[in-house]
């Protein structure tokens, strides 16, 4: 048996000296560079005495040492576990407690500060820097792989083998650990590079994260599984984006980049001329950033849907109408349907219910966690997504709603429970509903509503400092109300649809430029 994932990756390699990435700084990576070099870092977490099935658990800054980290770990045998570089110290210390990861990879500014919970959890603490920057690099596992050998047999590890793990958070306890098979990843990329045309001559502008299954499953695997290659970003930046426009194919991204550069004059037809392909998901596209896009640029934007758990299961075609507001159809080899929520019975076309799919896509459950995993799926296999939507007559899927009121910020997601739980800790505070308004940049905006004691002290502004140190920036409220009391209906439920529409234009630009 040989390496599920990686032999499927070796076998679409188009030439050793065919091109893989193009870095910002101007270096450039062949096909047999990447072989090598996660080779190397495969040999140097082996010497680690990381074993086949040990979590690698990574929560670095973007970068092709990064990224080559991920595929050193499939080669080893092992399972990579990327964490959101927003994350704190007290979260990575929760993540670290329930993946018992072998070793835990950080950036070195940060190997001080979180040194006690990878010893708490059993864990070899690593950090990883850049080659480019040796002062940086010394003595991380970037060195560890420059002395190791570019040559390595991969561990073998069969289709059902875990390859990684991503955290996803949850709407009632703490995040939970979607487990991902080589072939979940695998299946779904070759299904995207046939769906969405991808050959060996592509170049694909790369600028989203690679914590998340969008920028490392996504976009990284369906150019590993095409033989294409990439411009490697270390962040969304328009300017890079310009600058580099011209020499890609296409592009991903969530859709506050199509809202960013919608924003920016130097986005003409000319200037995405060389494009054949924009790809946008993690959220919602408004129906009128696709409308403006194309008016600007000629380009109908390909919207696609997903989530940590399946990665990709729909998409809008590649011929034929990639219709705004829609999500497409389920992808070759998966199944989508839309439920009765409460009775899981099939509804009709055009009819709202609960999207539920089955296919390889599909993750093998919950680390650890198997009654979470069970309650997740109907006995037939299919998964219940806890995204609301319909299917119309014409078989495009739509979503309309999160039936867990899960906030998208920026593309982030944010359960709003976990931001009341800190809140309702503080001193004089008596609870709170936290909810995602319209926001023009973020998509939505995290907004706190506050009841509190009679005659406690606090402030919005005091809520907001204590939050900093507490949440990751990007779940932080951008603004937070103090209120009497939060409406409730018969049965005692908050009444979050009401907050929304209290609160529905605090974000609006207007209001912004303090007209
Ligand atoms: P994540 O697990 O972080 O990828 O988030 C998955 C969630 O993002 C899904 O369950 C959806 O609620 C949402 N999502 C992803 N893509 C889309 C899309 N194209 N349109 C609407 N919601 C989306």
């Amino acid at each position: 048996m040989g390496n599920y994932l990686f032999d499927l990756v070796r076998a679409r390699i188009p030439a050793p000296d065919a091109p893989f990435a193009l870095l910002d700084d101007g270096r450039r990576l062949s096909y047999a560079d990447m072989v090598a070099v996660s080779a190397r870092f495969a040999n140097a977490l082996v010497a680690l005495g990381v074993k086949p099935g040990d979590r690698v658990a990574v929560q670095v800054e973007k970068s092709i040492e990064a990224l080559m980290l991920y595929l050193g770990t499939v080669r080893a045998g092992a399972v990579f576990l990327p964490l959101n570089t927003a994350y704190t110290p007290a979260e990575i210390e929760y993540f670290l407690g329930d993946a018992e990861p072998a070793v835990f990879v950080c950036d070195p500014a940060r190997a001080e500060a979180l040194r006690p919970y990878a010893e708490k959890a059993g864990a070899k603490l690593e950090t990883l820097g850049i080659w480019r920057s040796p002062e940086v690099s010394a003595g991380t596992l970037a060195d560890k792989g420059l002395a190791a050998s570019p040559e390595f047999a991969d561990v073998a590890r069969g289709a059902d083998d875990l390859a990684a793990i991503l955290y996803t958070s949850g709407t009632t306890g703490r995040s939970k650990g979607a487990m991902l098979s080589h072939d979940n990843l695998a299946s779904n990329a070759l299904a995207l590079v046939d769906y969405w045309r991808f050959t060996s001559k592509d170049v694909l502008l790369h600028a989203l994260p690679i914590f998340h299954t969008h920028g490392l499953f996504v976009a990284t695997n369906t150019i590993l599984f095409s033989g294409a290659s990439m411009i490697l970003l270390p962040k969304f930046d328009p300017d890079q984006v310009f600058r580099y426009l011209p020499q890609a194919t296409c592009m991903m991204g969530v859709p506050t980049f199509y809202v960013r550069l919608l924003q920016d004059e130097r986005l003409t037809k000319a200037a995405t001329a060389h494009i054949r392909l924009f790809v946008s998901g993690s959220a919602p596209l408004l129906a009128e950033t696709h409308r403006a896009w194309r008016e600007r640029t000629g380009h109908a934007i390909l919207e696609r849907y997903g989530m940590t758990e399946t990665n990709m299961s729909t998409s809008n075609p590649y011929d034929g109408d990639r219709i705004a507001g829609t999500v497409g159809f389920p992808l070759p080899g998966v199944s989508a349907r839309v439920v009765d929520p409460e009775t899981g019975a099939a509804l009709a076309r055009d009819e709202i219910g609960m999207i539920e799919v089955k296919g390889p896509n599909v993750f093998k459950g919950y680390w650890r966690n198997p009654e979470k995993t069970a309650a997740e799926f109907r006995p037939d296999g299919f998964f219940i997504t806890g995204d609301l939507g319909k299917i119309d007559p014409a078989g495009y899927v739509h979503i309309v709603g999160r039936g867990k009121d899960l906030i998208i910020t920026g593309g982030y997601n944010v359960y709003p429970k976990e931001v009341e739980a800190e809140i309702d800790e503080m001193e004089g505070v008596i609870e709170s509903a936290v909810i995602g308004v319209p926001h023009p940049d973020f998509g939505e905006g995290v907004t706190a509503v506050v009841v509190a004691k009679p005659g406690a002290s606090i402030t919005a502004k005091g809520i907001a400092t204590a939050l900093e140190q507490r949440l990751a920036k990007f779940k932080q409220p951008k603004q937070v109300f103090v209120v009497p009391e939060l409406p409730r209906n018969t049965m005692g439920k908050v009444q979050k649809n009401l907050l929304r529409e209290q609160y529905k234009d605090i974000y609006a630009p207007a209001l912004k430029a303090g007209e």
